[in-house]
């Protein structure tokens, strides 16, 4: 039977592989990557040498063809995505719901590993018994009404954010929920990597003062 193995890979720092993770991108028939170039370089740290296939958001329906013609052969399959958990926001789930789909007898094994997800709650000292993640919030239509949600929730809300978006998610929570505690994850498992925690006003002013803190790759974690 063949197997689709989703392996999570580092989310910055190159040492986050796990050994597991390592073996079976070595013994994989093929690996799925969302950015060959990017994956290629992971793979060459650690003399990787097995073929890769692009597979990201704007593959067709021929790739995913080709892909599931490839499992029915008996091929075993990893699939990567730029960083973290593939099918955590990111064109992994996709590809996940048509193997299940099409293939009854492939096994989906999952090979865990970091998330940018639970690495930032994992530092934000916040409730986590119980929390609401968004993934990305739309660029226009349905954010505000989003954004009034979390505001009204009784939740931890999490919630992916992109450097561009930061400050204006800082503003709409300024408004919206003026009181709640807010971390924001900033460059996890990198040189820059910190966890800066106030209310959004707070926040918002920090970061006017100093817009490197603007830059990089962000988790917005509002607390209860
Ligand atoms: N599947 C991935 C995971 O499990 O973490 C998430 C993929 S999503 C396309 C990418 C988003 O995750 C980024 O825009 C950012 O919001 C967040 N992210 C990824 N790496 C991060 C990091 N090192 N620090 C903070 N946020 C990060």
């Amino acid at each position: 039977m063949a197997t689709l193995y989703i392996v999570a890979t580092p989310i910055g720092n190159m040492e986050d592989i796990t050994l597991r993770a390592l073996r079976v991108l070595k013994e994989a028939d093929l690996i799925l990557a969302e950015d060959t170039r990017m994956t290629k370089k992971l793979l060459a740290r650690h003399d990787i040498h097995t073929p890769t296939l692009s597979y990201h958001a704007r593959s067709g329906e021929a790739k995913m063809e080709k892909i599931i013609g490839l499992l029915e052969e008996g091929k075993n399959l990893a699939l990567v995505t730029d960083a973290g958990t593939p099918a955590i926001s990111d064109p992994g789930a996709h590809l996940v719901s048509a193997v299940r789909e099409h293939c009854a007898d492939v096994a989906i094994v999952a090979i865990p590993g970091p998330s940018a997800l639970t690495a930032a709650l994992s530092v934000a000292g916040v409730e986590t018994s119980d929390f609401l993640f968004l993934g990305f919030l739309p660029h226009k239509k349905g954010r505000e009404t989003l954004f009034k949600e979390i505001g009204q929730s009784e939740r931890t809300v999490v919630f992916y954010e992109s450097p561009h978006r930061i400050m204006k998610t800082l503003e709409a929570l300024r408004r919206i929920a003026p009181d709640r505690s807010v971390v924001l994850a900033r460059e996890l498992t990198k040189i820059y990597e910190e966890a800066l925690c106030g209310t959004a006003e707070e926040l918002y002013a920090r970061l006017a003062r100093n817009p490197q803190k603007q830059k990089g790759e962000f988790v917005v974690v509002v607390a209860t």
